[in-house]
C-alpha cells in the first residue's frame, strides 16, 4: 500500500513530512483543529513524491503541462518500488495464487495501490488549484491503464477484484470528504 516509505530502497523519492514541523507550509493557524487523517497525511506524501518527480524528470516537466501520458510514466516508474509478484504471460505459475516455489517474475505496484494513488493525486490536484477539466490523473488514458493493470494482476495473480460486489451487505462508508468545490 505505501508508496514512498520503501525504507530498504537508497532510491527511494520519500519525502517526509513531519505534521508537527513548524517549517510545514500549512496555513492552519490552530494546532488544536490540525489533526490530518491518515488519508490527508498520505496524499500530502504522494503528493511531495509526485511534485519531486517532476522536478527530476529529465527534460524538466512543470505541472501545468503535465499530462495523463506523463501520470502512467510516473506509474511505470513507481513500479520499481512494487512488492507484488505478478506473473509473466510465460510463467508457470501464471493464474496461481499461491505459487508453490519462487520465480524471476518481477514485482509490481499492487493495482490497489495504484488506483488509491491516483485517487489522491487527483484529488491533490484540485486542491492546489487545478482544473478539473484539466486534471492530468483523471485523464482517460490513466483510467485505462488502471483497468488493464487490474485485469492483468488478476489474471496473474489469480485474484478477483470483483469480490467486492458479490456481497450481499454493500458497505456504506461514504466518500471521504474534503471535496472543496
Ligand atoms: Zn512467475
Amino acid at each position: 500500500m505505501d508508496l514512498v516509505s520503501q525504507s530498504g530502497n537508497p532510491n527511494s523519492v520519500s519525502t517526509i513530512i513531519n505534521p508537527n514541523n513548524p517549517n510545514s507550509s500549512s496555513t492552519i493557524s490552530s494546532p488544536a483543529v490540525y489533526a490530518p487523517s491518515r488519508y490527508e497525511n498520505q496524499k500530502r506524501r504522494d503528493w511531495n513524491t509526485f511534485g519531486q518527480y517532476l522536478r527530476n524528470h529529465r527534460p524538466p516537466l512543470s505541472l501545468s503541462l503535465c499530462n495523463g501520458a506523463h501520470v502512467l510514466e510516473f506509474l511505470r516508474y513507481l513500479d520499481q518500488f512494487g512488492k507484488t509478484k505478478v506473473h509473466n504471460q510465460t510463467c508457470p505459475f501464471f493464474g496461481l495464487k499461491n505459487p508453490p516455489a519462487p520465480c524471476p517474475c518481477p514485482l509490481r505496484q499492487a493495482w490497489g495501490s495504484l488506483d488509491a494513488l491516483i485517487g489522491r493525486l487527483r484529488a491533490a490536484y484540485e486542491e492546489h488549484g487545478g482544473k478539473p477539466e484539466a486534471n492530468p490523473f483523471g485523464a482517460r488514458a490513466v483510467r485505462l491503464y488502471l483497468r488493464e493493470v487490474r485485469d492483468f494482476q488478476a489474471k496473474a495473480r489469480g485474484v478477483s477484484y470483483e469480490k467486492k460486489r458479490k456481497r450481499s451487505k454493500p458497505k456504506l462508508a461514504p466518500p471521504p470528504a474534503g471535496a472543496s468545490q
